[in-house]
């Protein structure tokens, strides 16, 4: 067993060697839930758990926002693994499911998401002015392909089309929003989704991420 401490106090685990299911193990199956583990120290300061008492796991019921957002979060944190900071991933992650927990919009929950998780891949967008030449008026355009922001001279340059006011600022503000302020603003589904798209691609071209509950996203 592999543990990461978080800042938080919170911690997570990497388990190896549970071949069959076992009911102290049950809880440490559950996806994107909490629990109460019991760890003993052994032989050589191995740690192997003891006991374990699940406290909360997501209700999905019949809601396919949820359930396509809960997806996107799960499958793309687990192939990101490994190619990310792990504790500031289960930071992002807990924060996000935390939110949609308490009411947050799924959806809305998602773009700030993937803007998050590009970032942690290394991958961030310049958002403070134009990718190209650093201009902060006249911004017409937001690519992640070409680097971020782009002003009217350079989104022609690059063959860009321009993109609405309202996009621009959705885009810098899910790669901008503090953690901590997940949840106070809810984006309309068809902004969230052209911007989700966007990211999805791009993430699929840059690191290899291929994301297939992207396919049930798109349905919505
Ligand atoms: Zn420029």
């Amino acid at each position: 067993m592999a543990l990461i401490l978080g800042p938080e106090g919170y911690a997570s685990f990497l388990v190896r060697g549970a071949y069959y299911e076992l009911s102290k193990h049950r809880p440490s199956l559950i996806e994107l839930s909490y629990s109460e583990f019991l760890l003993d120290v052994g032989r050589g300061d191995k740690l192997s758990l003891s006991e374990s008492k699940a406290l909360a796991s997501p209700r999905l019921e019949n809601d396919l926002p949820l359930l396509a957002s809960y997806n996107l979060l799960l499958e793309s944190s687990a192939k990101a693994m490994g190619a990310v900071d792990e504790i500031k991933m289960f930071g992002l992650l807990d924060k996000i499911a935390s939110s949609i927990k308490e009411g947050y919009d799924p959806i809305s929950a998602s773009s700030i998401y993937l803007a998050k998780l590009i970032s942690l891949l290394g991958l961030a967008p310049k958002i403070d002015g134009c990718a190209d030449c650093n201009k902060k008026d006249e911004i017409v355009a937001f690519s992640l392909r070409h680097g971020g922001l782009l002003c009217r001279n350079d989104a022609l340059k690059e063959g860009v089309s321009p993109n609405s006011a309202k996009y621009i600022q959705i885009a810098r503000y899910c790669f901008m929003c503090p953690l901590n302020d997940v949840g106070r603003v809810e984006l309309s589904k068809a902004e969230a989704m052209e911007f989700i798209k966007h990211c999805l691609v791009f993430v699929s071209e840059e690191s290899g991420l291929s994301l297939h509950s992207a396919r049930l996203l798109a349905f919505l």
